[in-house]
């Protein structure tokens, strides 16, 4: 499908889920002269998009070949995206380090090329560079239904507001398979993968990331964190549930220690916080990006462990779709038809 930005009608394209893909969909979208509205039931930025890590880990040899081209695309747009946040918000995003050390299985390690940044950092400057744009952002805001005809879809948000649209992506995360069921969509396969974290003071300077195929250290280095490492994470099938216990911070602090000793012990390495999120996951464990076969909707999600990193990439690729260009990139194997979508009109 291909739509031709129209900036006389209003909105052009409405995104469903102000995450970090929602967003950076948006940004790249009125960069590209489209009108956009992003809606939220909750706070911009409040799901799994400031509960991650930061590790924009393109090189981590435990991901999918098949995620190989969007990795690389985000990684080497990663500048430029931060770039353009920093021109719009006045907020520059450092990153926080640039190796990673990789233990693999057999005891040995590899040094990788790769950063990582603060996911609050990040957020704090997007959310400042979306208020500086023409993009609509409604949070706090139930939609009601969705309803489809020839020039698009109609909005209708509870209290009656109904947003006239050329295009609608979803982008709600774990929970995008929830909101497409009860916007009468066929539902597609996204579940919620939990991961607890916790953040611990360091008793010495770090400034490379330490990750195994089980644990990752990943240490702030700059900003109001510095001085600490996020040592993360479960992986879950919990549902919905976003409950830390002490035992699963135990363990993922017993792991850590296998890689630094040192951060075995609470008064070696206080603990200073912890918290868990809820990564969205498909059943191949890809992102779900492209056009539906119902014409105007569109989905980015599935990012599971990766939609930090993935989040430039998936923008631009999402934007070149929604324009009906070829994307840069082969996205064939993220194709939404791959599972469940709508085929019925
Ligand atoms: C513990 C943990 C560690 C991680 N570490 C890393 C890492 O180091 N590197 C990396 O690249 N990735 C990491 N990730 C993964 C990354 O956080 C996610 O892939 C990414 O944030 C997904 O972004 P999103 O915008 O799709 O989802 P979210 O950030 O969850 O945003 C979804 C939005 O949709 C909204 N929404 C939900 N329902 C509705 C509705 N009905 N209507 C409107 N809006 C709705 C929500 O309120 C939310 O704001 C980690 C994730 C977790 C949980």
């Amino acid at each position: 499908m291909s739509l031709r930005f129209d900036s006389t009608r209003t909105p052009d394209i409405v995104v469903i889920g102000a995450g970090l893909i929602g967003l950076a969909i948006a940004l790249e979208l009125i960069d590209r002269g489209a009108q956009v509205t992003v809606v939220d039931r909750g706070q911009s930025l409040g799901g799994a998009s400031t509960a991650a890590a930061g590790m924009l880990a393109a090189a981590d040899p435990g991901n999918p070949p098949e995620l190989q081209e969007l990795s690389r695309l985000s990684a080497e747009r990663y500048p430029a995206f931060l770039g353009r946040l920093e021109a719009l918000s006045g907020i520059a995003v450092p990153f926080q380090t640039n190796t990673t050390v990789q233990y693999l299985e057999d005891g040995s390690t590899v040094r990788l090329a790769e950063h990582s940044l603060d996911p609050r950092q990040l957020a704090a400057a997007l959310r400042a560079a979306v208020n500086a744009t023409s993009i609509r952002l409604l949070e706090h805001t139930q939609i009601a239904a969705a309803d489809q005809n020839s020039g698009g879809a109609t909005i209708r948000l509870n209290g009656g507001t109904a947003i006239n649209a050329q295009a609608v992506v979803y982008a709600a995360g774990a929970w995008t398979s929830e909101v497409m069921a009860a916007l009468d969509n066929d539902p597609i396969s996204v579940t919620p993968c939990k991961g607890q974290m916790l953040r611990v003071r360091l008793p010495f300077p770090l400034d490379e990331v330490h990750r195994s195929e089980r644990i990752y250290i990943c240490p702030r280095t700059r900003g109001p964190q510095a001085g600490t490492a996020l040592i993360g994470a479960t992986v879950e099938n919990a549902g919905f549930d976003m409950s830390v216990h002490g035992v699963d911070l135990d363990a993922l602090r017993a792991l850590a220690a296998k890689l630094i000793p040192e951060l075995a012990s609470e008064a070696e390495a206080p603990m200073v916080e912890s918290w868990a999120g809820l990564r969205p996951a498909t059943p191949d464990k890809l992102p779900i990006l492209g056009a539906c076969s119902r014409p105007g909707q569109f989905i980015a999600t599935g990012h599971y462990r990766n939609g930090i990193l993935q989040a430039p990439g998936t923008a631009l690729v999402m934007a070149d779709v929604l324009e009906g260009k070829a994307p840069c990139i082969d996205i064939s194997a993220l194709s939404p038809l791959r599972f469940a979508c709508s085929v019925t009109g």
